[in-house]
């Protein structure tokens, strides 16, 4: 079985769509989506269409899902720009969408599947907190019973293993370097015009927890849309980066009187 774990799509159809052809092409059975479909970019509508097709196995809420489909909500922990984003989108949403995204849960354990799915933390979903190291992994590795956690939120991916405990002075919890970068650095790609991926091997007895960056604007200085592939058969968990285009996506951002800086920022991945 291979899945298809798709994050922060944020109304950006272009990089969805870039996306989505490359899971037709290496023949993905299921997607799952850790939410925040809407915000920022101009085409809410399409991407809620978009990701409602995949008939996803878990879908999860993310924050500007919460506070675009909830005007009575008030806008915490957005700066100028997002906040815009948010209250142009809820102008946008008809009430069939808005009821659907409201409805959403925060977090899912895929049944059947060694996978639970969360947009920001398992600890504390509705605090929309981020997990940027090994301390914040720990709390999150505290409320995850399955092998494997995905998550989003944040737009930089990043990945936590946690090793069985196999003596006192060792740590538990480790970043997964191989995940983010190749050969361990390298944060601006040489070619951001060209697609790759990263591969992790999962070893049983781990736990592991990754983020699997934004599809729709991807803030790691990498311009490209970031997406995973869960191989359960292989044990692998692979990170794509894909190249989409941009160009369109800005002039849709412009023409919808969104914030210039929303449109710009998709160029350098910031
Ligand atoms: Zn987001």
């Amino acid at each position: 079985m291979r899945y298809a774990i798709i994050s922060d799509i944020h109304s950006n159809t272009e990089a969805l769509n870039a996306v989505l052809d490359k899971c037709k092409e290496i023949e993905i059975d299921k997607y799952i989506c850790l939410g925040d479909i809407v915000g920022y970019n101009a085409e809410p509508h399409k991407c809620i269409e978009m990701v409602q097709d995949l008939e996803p196995v878990a879908i999860v809420k993310g924050n500007h899902d919460e506070y675009a489909s909830n005007s009575n909500k008030e806008l915490e922990g957005f700066n100028p720009h997002a906040k815009q984003a948010v209250l142009w989108t809820q102008s946008r949403l008809s009430k069939d969408e808005i009821k659907w995204l409201s409805g959403l849960p925060l977090r899912q354990r895929i049944p059947g599947t060694n996978i639970t799915a969360v947009h920001a933390t398992l600890d504390s979903p509705e605090s929309w907190g981020y997990i940027f190291d090994v301390h914040h992994a720990a709390d999150n590795f505290s409320y995850q019973f399955t092998q494997i956690c995905f998550c989003g939120h944040s737009h930089v991916p990043t990945a936590f293993c946690k090793k069985p405990i196999t003596s006192r002075t060792e740590l538990p919890i480790e970043e997964v370097p191989d995940w983010a970068f190749k050969n361990g650095e390298n944060i601006i790609p040489e070619n951001p015009t060209v697609a790759d991926d990263l591969e992790v091997h999962l070893q049983s007895g781990f736990k592991y927890l990754f983020n699997v960056g934004s599809i729709g604007q991807p803030r790691n200085r990498d311009p490209r849309a970031s997406f995973a592939v869960y191989d359960t058969t292989e044990k692998t968990v692979t990170r794509y980066r894909i190249p989409y285009d941009i160009e369109s996506t800005q002039k849709k951002i412009l023409e919808a009187g969104l914030p210039e800086r929303l449109a710009m920022r998709l160029t350098v991945g910031s």
